[in-house]
């Protein structure tokens, strides 16, 4: 059992998963909030049974899953509809991020939390890690990773730009950090500051 959780979080971008990576390397358990969050619609799950029941049939795809454009559609145009699907998944994420990182059998855990700070989530974590770089950086290698990613996120530059125009400031990530780790070199200055952090929360995990 692992009760000392370190929360990831950073722009669209900045380093989260390239960072989160590196603690799995030394065998960290890394729980991801957001394939926790299509776990819990995944087919034959609470969740997609409650969207089918409140939506209709309209919203699930032929193969049985959801469908995430629709859906997407019809909460954008029609307000109380966000609010009820954030009431019916919130909990269910926040209730899986925590059975999930509380069981890991590693020394501690890490909650890769993208919206950590915009959702407030930060009690949920026993230290706030920010993955901190300059918005110029951040655009330009979100946009590189998806103009060459095969499927998967394939965002334009303006999508980006309007993903972190929707995101919350460096300033306010930082002011809720504990820890930073800065991504604006190479990934080699990266893996000397994970190996500190390693270090540092071991350490802290064991006097727990
Ligand atoms: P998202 O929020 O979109 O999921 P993220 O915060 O998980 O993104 P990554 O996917 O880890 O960010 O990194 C974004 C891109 O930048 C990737 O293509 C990654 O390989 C690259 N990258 C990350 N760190 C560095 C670095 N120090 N030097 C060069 N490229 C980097």
């Amino acid at each position: 059992m692992s009760q000392f959780v370190v929360g990831v979080t950073g722009g669209i971008g900045s380093g989260k998963t390239t960072v989160t990576d590196l603690f799995a390397e030394k065998g960290i358990v890394v729980v991801d909030a957001d394939l926790i969050a299509r776990e819990v619609v995944a087919p034959g799950s609470v969740g997609l049974k409650s969207i089918q029941a409140h939506f209709g049939d309209s919203v699930i795809l032929p193969s049985g899953e959801l469908d995430r454009a629709n859906l997407r559609q019809r909460v954008f145009s029609h307000p109380p509809d966000k609010q009820w699907l954030d009431n019916l998944l919130h909990p269910l994420i926040r209730e899986q991020m925590l059975l999930q990182s509380s069981s890991a059998s590693s020394p501690y855990s890490i909650l890769s939390i993208p919206l950590l700070v915009e959702n407030n989530l930060m009690s949920m974590v026993n230290r706030v890690l920010v993955v901190d770089v300059e918005e110029s950086v951040q655009l330009q290698r979100a946009t590189n990773r998806d103009n060459h990613a095969v499927g998967g996120q394939q965002n334009t530059e303006s999508t980006i730009k309007a993903i972190m125009q929707n995101q919350c400031t460096r300033q306010q990530r930082l002011a809720v950090a504990d820890d930073v780790v800065n991504n604006s070199k190479d990934k080699s200055e990266l893996i000397q500051q994970v190996n500190r952090l390693h270090q540092q929360y071991l350490s802290l995990a064991s006097i727990r």
